[in-house]
């Protein structure tokens, strides 16, 4: 049995305290800056109602999300909230935008164009902001286009709430490419001269002072993920995933484990089946095959081996060298306190970002750490 195991059964349990503390742990060292939070992809797989009340409680304000339908998400369970749209705005959208309070981040002049005619048709500014692409090649306005969209605004006398970029190499601030985003960023600010302005992602905030402007935008720091690599990860971990045990089994030196026997088993070993595969977030890039090291579990503190082929719903781990006696029905640790998500990730060549968006399955997620008077979904 798993010590201090309530997940009975196996599932997520999100800590809202940990994501309450990151979170001022983050608005501590952008002391100068508005904190924003960014909770696209259901606040990065750990629920955005819940999680966005929380930091709401906590003392966040501003929220980027991805979608429009996130954003509604969103107000539903915060309606103060301000809440921007990274997205941008699909054609013919922009009433529902704004009959929704919802921000859209502007990222073309066409956009722009439909978000003006839409505020000159109602004689009123809904409020936006721009994204301009100073390097990236992701959404965003061109840096020649800065000049037109000044004029723009001058003439329709439309202010933003904010104009942004995104940093493509923010945990290297010395990175010849931040250099020259930050270069063109400082540009645009001599150009929209009193429009605040937001630059900073988690790595950005962490790594320089310099990319704070007047709002940071962290958002896998606040869920305990590692913004910058190949330093130690000062942020308190959030998920926690355990899976319950289905069969354990003895088998022989020279058998194979699972699809394809792609694994040998080199003693007798003691295995467990685990209720978890791919179709839950277990990349198949976790599998434990000759020539390819996979993932870990971890039974009691201890790491276990995932062996042969991650399948669809499970998985075999070794547990040989494991000395708690577990049976069916006992769970196994995939994230939580042995096992964090960048180690989770770093296992199967990708980063803490898809562990987290990953895990969103068949698991019953639960919250602990329930601040005052937040409702939880
Ligand atoms: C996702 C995103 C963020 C947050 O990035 P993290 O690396 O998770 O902190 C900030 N800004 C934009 C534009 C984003 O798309």
């Amino acid at each position: 049995m798993i010590r201090n195991s309530t997940l009975l059964g196996g599932g997520i349990e999100i800590d809202l305290d940990a994501i309450t503390r990151n979170w001022r742990a983050l608005d501590a060292v952008a002391a100068n800056a508005l904190t924003g939070a960014v909770l696209k992809a259901d606040a990065y797989g750990t629920g955005i109602k819940t999680v966005s009340r929380t930091l709401f409680k906590a003392g966040a304000r501003f929220f980027f999300v991805a979608t429009p339908d996130e954003g509604l998400s969103l107000k539903a369970a915060v309606p103060q909230a301000h809440v921007f749209v990274l997205d941008g705005l699909l054609p013919g959208t922009a009433r529902d935008y704004a009959e929704h309070g919802l921000m859209p981040v502007l990222a073309s002049t066409e956009q722009l164009g439909e978000w003006l005619d839409y505020c000159l048709a109602v004689g009123e500014a809904a409020p936006a902001a721009l994204h301009f692409d100073t390097g990236f090649n992701r959404v965003g306005l061109r840096m020649d286009e800065a000049e037109g969209v000044a004029e723009a605004l001058k003439q329709s006398g439309f202010e933003p709430q904010m104009i942004m970029s995104h940093l493509a190499c923010a945990d290297q601030p010395q990175h010849e490419m931040t250099r020259k985003q930050y270069g063109l960023f400082q540009g645009l600010r001599n150009q929209f001269p009193n429009i605040p302005a937001s630059l900073a992602n988690s790595a950005g905030l962490m790594a320089s002072k310099d990319f704070h402007f007047q709002m940071v935008r962290p958002g896998i720091a606040v869920y305990g993920g590692r913004a910058i690599n190949g330093r130690p990860n000062p942020m308190a971990p959030v998920i926690r995933m355990e899976v319950p045990v289905l069969q354990t089994k003895s088998a022989r030196a020279g058998e194979t484990v699972g699809y394809g026997a792609s694994y040998r088993l080199r003693r007798d070993s003691r295995l467990a089946i685990i209720a978890m595969g791919y179709a839950d977030g277990l990349f198949r890039s976790l599998s434990g095959v000759h020539g390819h090291k996979g993932g870990t579990v971890a039974i009691g503190g201890q790491l276990a081996p995932i062996v042969g082929r991650v399948s669809m719903d499970m998985t075999a781990v070794d547990i040989t060298d494991i000395p708690a006696p577990l049976r069916a029905g006992d769970t196994v640790e995939v994230l939580g306190e042995t096992i964090g998500i960048d180690d989770v990730a770093e296992a199967a060549g990708t980063i803490g970002y898809e562990i987290l968006t990953q895990f969103n399955g068949r698991f019953p997620r639960r919250y602990a750490n329930v601040p005052e008077g937040v409702e939880v979904d």
